[in-house]
């Protein structure tokens, strides 16, 4: 009796060979440097930074080389699959413009040539593998029930050894065939191991892309490659599919470095080049001063639906993300104002090897510039998909005030250093409430008067404001000339310096005047240009908000 016997007692069905597939799926004909890579979630439903940072930079590195970027779906672990996690997954992951050149479009559906891209759907491939290992002698049956297994770990930890299954303790590495051949016919349940040829005394050296060379000790564990249930482990399927898939570059979260010396060796075993690695650090919260991985449970930010909640622009969080890819990315950015992410060329020796600090503030920033530079109707456009979802009043009300929105939002824009009021949609109906009167009327006022605070002198230099200076059409030098003939009238000095010189010969400056205005119509001492807002109210509001004054303080 053979391993060939064995196998096809096992695969009875199994009538291709790795040639067949090898032909089915050809080496790619790409141009010299480009990169296939992968994202290769498990579908579990949910969408972390860490995901979509990881497949920021495949997706990235695929584009600036001409590359290939496909979605596998690794589901073979069945018990944490969850309904729609596809679907969500390809939509997450749309927000930031990450697209995929191939794989899963659908929780069903596929594109590209070197599917399947879901693992449930390749288990014949899978199969032909295993049955190849098990023809060479290179896997075999192992068929140790949970209790046997807990027998060999309590061995293990009483003589400390190490734990695992190798060496002398893989108990059916050396059953014979026939024994195997008999139990399996008998229907005993089973697990097919992997045969290491490997010696943990000795090293092995695997280059990563991001953290350079890594020496390990060979791996000698007989880790399991099929489990019960005929699908294969992670490892396993990684070797298959990205070899059958032809991806070039393997960029995943650092959690795998470990599995680096299984990963590389099974490669050897097929006989065929393994892939480049580049494992990214996961991204880090300082957490009162201790490092520590950003946490799905501990921290919001850790999943994206809290970026969109808050509204920070995808753009801007793409643009973080660039920071934390590569480190000498917000350099380039600051010397090329006018250019993309698209522009930039993305380098793996430029990844922070030690994995970038998650940084709120930072994030802000790069939203307000981001805020800043972009047109009103951009802005405008934007606040609007944000507030439908979720803020469905102020939706109304922006969609209903239209062009003084956007002329509200255009306020000190267009100019070289534009303001920077906003850095997420969530924050802007609180920056801009006493725009509108219907949400004026209802909003607590808090009139922020400043040097002139007396009310009756607050509410006549108002009104003669508004019947004796005030007009719509001026334009804002002749409008300022007005307030200060206007200041001059109570008292005011028509300008600072004047008020300075002689502090007892006025009541004040026309600073304090033009403030007096601005409070009352806002009710804020601090707002963009007043000379555009009062432009966007207009005479008959400027008269209400005189008379909510009055009623209000
Ligand atoms: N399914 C694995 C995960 O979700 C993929 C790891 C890899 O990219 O090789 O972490």
């Amino acid at each position: 009796m053979t391993n060939k016997d064995l196998a096809n007692l096992i695969f009875p069905d199994v009538n291709k060979t790795i040639e067949d597939y090898e032909k089915m799926y050809p080496k790619r004909n790409l141009k010299e440097g480009a990169v296939v890579t992968r994202f290769a979630p498990s579908p579990t439903g949910f969408v972390h930074i860490g995901h979509v940072f990881s497949s920021f930079v495949a997706n990235k590195v695929a584009k600036d080389t001409n590359g290939v970027f496909y979605l596998r779906i690794e589901d073979t672990d069945q018990e944490r699959i969850v309904d729609g996690a596809i679907t969500n997954i390809l939509k997450d992951l749309k927000d930031y413009d990450i697209t995929f050149d191939e794989g899963m479009i659908s929780e069903t559906e596929e594109k590209g040539n070197y599917g399947p891209y879901l693992q449930s759907k390749r288990k014949e491939i899978y199969h032909t593998f295993i049955k190849y290992f098990l023809e060479n002698g290179m896997a075999y049956p192992c068929f140790c029930s949970k209790e046997e297994l807990e027998e060999i770990r309590n061995a293990q930890e009483k003589r400390k050894d190490r734990i695992g299954y190798y060496g002398r303790y893989a108990k059916y590495r050396r059953n014979s065939i026939e024994d195997a051949y008999n139990r399996i016919k008998n229907g005993e349940k089973f697990v097919i191991r992997l045969k290491s040829p490997g010696d943990f005394a000795k090293k092995v050296t695997v280059k990563d892309l991001v953290k350079g060379n890594i020496t390990f000790p060979e791996n000698d564990m007989d880790i399991v490659i099929m489990k019960q249930d005929g699908l294969p482990t992670y490892h396993f399927a990684h070797l298959v599919d990205d070899y059958l898939m032809r991806t070039t570059h393997i960029i995943r979260s650092d959690e795998w470095v470990s599995s680096l010396p299984v990963h590389v060796q099974l490669f050897q075993m097929l006989g065929v080049k393994p892939p480049k690695y580049a494992h990214l650090s996961p991204i880090m919260k300082d957490d009162n001063g201790t490092k520590r991985k950003l946490s799905k449970r501990k921290d919001p930010e850790c999943a994206m639906h809290f970026y969109h909640k808050k509204g920070i622009p995808t753009e801007a969080v793409k643009l973080y993300l660039m920071t934390l890819a590569n480190t000498n990315f917000e350099q380039w950015m600051d010397a090329n104002k006018d250019k993309t992410i698209d522009d930039f060329e993305f380098s793996f020796n430029k990844i922070s090897k030690s994995g970038g600090l998650f940084d709120m503030e930072k994030l802000n920033n790069i939203s307000k510039n981001y805020l800043s530079r972009i047109t009103a109707v951009e802005f405008y456009d934007m606040l609007l998909n944000y507030t439908k979802e979720y803020d469905v009043e102020f939706f109304e009300l922006i969609s209903k005030y239209k062009d003084f929105t956007i002329g509200l939002l255009n306020i000190e824009r267009q100019q070289k250093k534009p303001r920077k009021d906003y850095s997420s949609f969530s924050e802007v109906r609180e920056l801009v409430w006493y725009m509108y009167d219907e949400l004026f009327e209802k909003h607590e006022k808090n009139y922020e008067f400043t040097n002139i605070s007396d009310k009756d002198e607050i509410i006549k230099i108002m009104k003669t404001y508004v019947e004796k200076y005030y007009d719509e059409k001026d334009d804002q030098q002749t409008w300022f000339e007005k307030i200060k003939d206007l200041s001059e009238e109570f008292g005011y000095s028509k300008e600072v310096k004047q008020y300075k010189e002689n502090p007892d010969k006025y009541k004040g400056h026309v600073g304090d005047v033009s403030m007096v205005i601005r409070v009352a119509l806002t009710t804020k001492s601090m707002t963009p240009n007043l000379y555009d807002i009062m432009k966007l109210f207009g005479k008959q509001r400027i008269i209400r908000r005189i008379e909510e004054l009055k009623r209000n303080i």
